[in-house]
């Protein structure tokens, strides 16, 4: 692929830019006949994943219609490439089941009863509750709860200007192990490899159909294959991005650790780390470990010390718990120590989100690319925060002064995000209730493990007094709701997006096409909803009518942060909130603009995304500013601090500014883990999972001499749980679906609408002579699902698999909701806390006003499976441990596919044995977690301190 160039001139595969106002192509539909068809191009920002690729609308001149989108040849990080969900973007928002109308429900919560409703009505309610709650000093019982953000920063200023401590989300069953793991080494939480330029490649997980920076990393992985570059990927299981690779390593799950530190026995046995890069950039000086102290010690004498404790990761002994045989870990680690800075790596979901410590693999990956000294080279391992680009807005407010436990409870000092998924468990332990609640494209009752637990709080309106589903689908979420609010999909919003998807910065601009188009034209608009399909809004400006209603007359100091920077007393509008910040915020931009006669908010309409800079390596070695080491001191390990704060450290004899951590180096030792009562992980350890053979085995009363209660929950299994112990991996994604919002995406559903149990045909012989189609029971800790079997060499023996993404369900067959992509079902509680789920049918070909729904040919949806597990919070990083022992049987006559069984009486006991693993703050001084550890929407200091009562 040619290279994007900021001129253009790579265009020769799409249409040039200067053609976008009229473009034109043959109609297919008059085919074989060449009818021209003139279109009016837009770009926009995919809303599918959190790559924010960039997309063209394509809009019939004539009917004013988004006729198909395509890659946006502008865009630095997609460069005109999509995946699948990224063109699919043409059936969300012509999806004839869609939401277009704010609703409100007219029955009992939950009775699937709604009458519509107008927004003002919405404003108000919500405004009024939110007041009072405000006025009252109930601002916690205030609670937005994320799943896909796709924007950056806007809503932490919301609730900053608001005064709560608010802001939930997803991290915690998404990716918060890995983060955890990253941040304790450099500060920055997630990778950002530099795939196009490596020579080698490691990548832990399915990684590119797990979805984050599928296509901007496909691409570069494949053109850094091209030069020659080797990829390894680790997954049990073969998913594509294995079957591409160079080397497949199908580790048993959660041992990735023991082979990720046995690589790194052999390169500091065989001695080819890079000394000088180890010397320099990592706190050795603080390494304790073993008896042995650094302090006053020689740079050899601590890495002999270092030697020594990892010389029990021999690959034999790796070999022994993951699997892969010890010569090709041995090769692998010889090739990494050969690609030496130009080695790059992924870590996101797999291994780091299916296990207990998942944290720990992201500290072994690191150590690799530590004694490699592939940390901000080219060709290596980046920092997000040096790739991604949050400019300011025009003003920011200060920040909150109270802490909400029920985000950061004190069991979970270290966790990088908030403990979203025990939400529910929380509110039942009487933690707190939530006066409104807002879940915003957002469908835990689904997405989460312990689903029925959700709808037991969602439905119960002592614990939660007012609930909006902002969505821009039906959710089962949405079902439990008073309000479903119809938010837009990608090209029909505005957001500012950056993310870390190669070695630059960029930011990409999302935009409500038709509103772009008919302001082209003359027409005006006070708001979005005005000029797209039905009422369907943008989060942004109803937060900022929000805020207004919150505080109509200013007397609360909330409406100020939302008045116009440009037109003081004003509502601020979306144009203001951009415009200045392009105008201000984006260094270059301005100019490049002006090049061009255009404001720079004009540009960004223009074009839909911005190259910000390529210098983006070795920021670590950017020399300490002047005014930083006025008046600054040096520690006895070369930490520059300023005020007491550290601001750089000496390297060389230089003052540069190194890392955000509190030695301003590389955390090989995390004096941070030893201070919050973990000592030892305080290196990067291996850490046994809760599905570790030992495990399996304790579960089954058999021998398990690893299994260690201090670090291992036993699994206690139901008393009707029958079958042979396997462990589930189901978070596993099919690279084509996007949790709910793919529902009634034509194109997708057709490719994958069904999720078998992926099992190696030795465990299909053990389990009972099982084929292709038959139907299985998976017992788990807390009830059961039947679903087909599908019989595969694809993985591991001992281990099972089902995907992420299907089995969407509706309790009423008649409403007209995801009819592509959902079962109709009878859902029942049976007895306090006894769920019973049955299929009564599935999907059937249907009128509506596109054709294609009568030609749906498939009648499967798939098997809810995540809401039959129980939470399994890691006691150090919070992250849901997804993995998990289950037991495997055919399923029994009487037993139906898509059954569901589940008791939340069950999944409390298991969230409480979990519980008891944690270690809880109070940490040094009093406090609620680490100072130097970032925090989603981070209160003031004070906050961190736990009150002595
Ligand atoms: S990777 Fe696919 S879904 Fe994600 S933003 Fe890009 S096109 Fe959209």
């Amino acid at each position: 692929m040619t290279d994007f160039k900021r001129d253009g001139s790579h265009l020769a595969y799409c249409p040039p830019v200067e053609k976008w106002d009229d473009w034109t192509e043959y109609d297919p539909d008059a085919w074989p006949r060449r009818v021209e068809k003139h279109f009016q191009i837009v770009p926009t920002i995919c809303f599918n994943c959190e790559s924010a690729c960039g997309l063209l609308a394509y809009v019939d001149k004539q009917t004013g219609r988004i006729e198909k989108f395509e890659g946006n040849p502008m865009h630095p990080a997609s460069r005109g490439r999509l995946c699948a969900k990224g063109p699919a973007t043409i059936n969300q928002i012509h999806d004839p089941d869609r939401v277009l109308y704010p609703m409100k429900r007219s029955g009992a919560r939950g009775s699937g009863q709604w009458a519509r409703t107008s927004w003002d009505e919405v404003l108000e309610t919500f405004g009024a509750r939110i007041r009072k709650a405000i006025q009252e000093n109930r601002g916690e019982e205030v609670m937005y709860h994320v799943g896909r953000p796709g924007h950056d920063f806007i809503m932490e200023r919301t609730l900053q200007a608001w005064g709560i401590d608010g802001h939930n989300s997803h991290t915690n069953v998404c990716s918060s192990s890995a983060r955890l793991g990253y941040l304790l080494w450099h500060y920055a939480d997630r990778p950002s490899p530099d795939h196009a330029n490596a020579r080698f490649i490691l990548l832990l997980s399915a990684h590119l159909e797990s979805g984050h920076y599928f296509n901007p990393h496909a691409q570069r992985i494949i053109e850094g294959k091209m030069a020659g570059a080797k990829l390894a990927v680790c997954d049990p299981r073969l998913s594509n991005t294995a079957s591409m690779a160079d080397y497949w390593l199908p580790t048993y799950p959660g041992t990735e650790g023991a082979m990720l530190l046995a690589m790194a026995e052999v390169i500091l046995d065989e001695n080819r780390y890079d000394a000088g890069f180890v010397e320099n950039w990592t706190n050795w000086q603080e390494l304790e470990v073993d008896g042995f102290s650094a302090k006053g010690q020689t740079f050899n004498a601590t890495i002999d010390a270092l030697k020594r404790h990892y010389a029990k990761f021999t690959p034999e002994f790796a070999e022994k718990e993951t699997g892969v045989r010890a010569e090709v870990i041995v090769k692998i680690a010889r090739e990494i120590a050969t690609a030496g800075s130009r080695f790059a790596s992924h870590l996101w979901r797999g291994s780091a989100s299916g296990n207990l410590g998942g944290w720990q693999p992201a500290r072994a990956l690191m150590l690799l690319h530590v004694l490699t000294g592939s940390v901000g080279t080219e060709g290596g391992h980046n920092l997000n925060a040096w790739n991604k680009f949050v400019p300011k807005p025009f003003s920011v407010p200060p920040p909150q002064k109270r802490w909400n436990e029920l985000l950061y409870p004190p069991e979970w000092p270290l966790c990088t995000h908030e403990m979203s998924f025990l939400l529910p468990h929380f509110l039942k332990e009487g933690r707190g209730r939530i006066e409104a609640y807002f879940t915003r494209v957002f469908n835990p009752v689904w997405t989460y493990p312990d689903g029925f637990s959700w709808i037991e709080m969602l439905r119960d309106e002592e614990k939660v007094g007012l609930h909006a589903a902002l969505t821009p689908t039906w959710s089962e979420t949405a079902w439990f709701a008073d309000y479903v609010l119809p938010m837009g999909f990608s090209s029909e919003r505005h957001d500012l997006m950056s993310q870390e998807s190669y070695a630059g910065k960029w930011i990409g601009f999302r935009q409500p096409v038709a509103r772009v188009l008919k302001e082209r034209a003359g027409e005006k608009f006070d708001y979005t909803y005005q000029a797209n399909p039905g009422e369907v809004w943008e989060e942004d400006e109803f937060w900022i009518s929000l805020s207004w209603a919150i505080d109509p007359d200013g007397s609360m100091g909330i409406r100020q942060w939302f008045e116009s920077p440009y037109r003081p007393g004003q509502k601020l509008t979306v144009d203001d909130y951009y415009g200045w910040i392009f105008e201000n915020s984006v260094p270059g931009l301005p100019e490049t603009a002006a090049k061009e006669g255009l404001k720079p908010l004009e540009y960004m309409r223009k074009y839909g995304a911005y190259e910000v800079t390529k210098d983006v390596h070795r920021l670590n070695e950017k020399p300490v500013a002047a005014a930083d080491l006025t008046d600054s001191q040096v520690d006895l390990n070369g930490v520059i601090k300023k005020n007491g704060k550290p601001v750089g450290v000496m390297v060389e004899g230089q003052p540069v500014v190194g890392y955000n951590t509190p030695s301003r180096k590389l955390e090989l030792f995390s004096k941070t883990l030893a201070d919050w009562k973990w000592p030892e992980f305080a290196l990067p350890e291996y850490y046994r999972s809760h599905i570790h053979r030992s495990a399996q085995a304790a579960s089954q009363g058999k021998p398990a001499e690893d299994f260690d209660p201090q670090y291992m929950p036993k699994v206690e299994w139901p008393k009707d749980s029958n079958g042979d112990v396997y462990t589930l991996l189901p978070i596993f994604r099919l690279p084509n679906l996007i949790h709910t919002r793919s529902g009634n995406a034509k194109f997708l559903y057709e490719i994958s609408h069904k999720n078998p149990l992926w099992l190696n045909p030795v465990d299909a012989k053990q389990v009972g002579d099982i084929r292709t189609g038959d139907l299985l029971k998976v017992h788990t800790e807390i009830g059961y699902f039947i679903l087909h079997a599908w019989v595969t060499e694809g993985l591991t023996p001992g281990v099972v698999a089902c995907s992420h993404h299907l089995g969407r369900w509706k309790v009423n067959q008649d409403e007209k909701i995801e009819r592509m992509s959902s079962s109709w079902v009878d859902l029942k509680e049976v007895a306090k806390g006894q769920w019973k789920m049955r299929q009564l049918d599935g999907v059937h070909p249907y009128d509506s006003a596109d054709p294609d729904t009568k030609r749906v040919w498939w009648s499967d949806a798939g098997v809810h499976q995540d809401i039959t597990f129980p939470v399994h919070p890691d006691p150090i990083s919070g992250m849901h441990c997804w993995h998990q022992l289950v037991r495997v049987e055919r399923a029994a006559p009487g037993d139906q596919y898509g059954d569901i069984f589940v008791d939340t009486n069950l999944s409390f006991a298991v969230y409480q044995r979990w519980k008891a693993l944690a270690r809880p703050a109070p940490g040094p001084n009093g406090l609620r977690r680490p100072l130097w550890i970032p925090r989603v929407h981070r209160p003031e200091e004070a906050a961190f301190y736990m009150k002595k009562d």
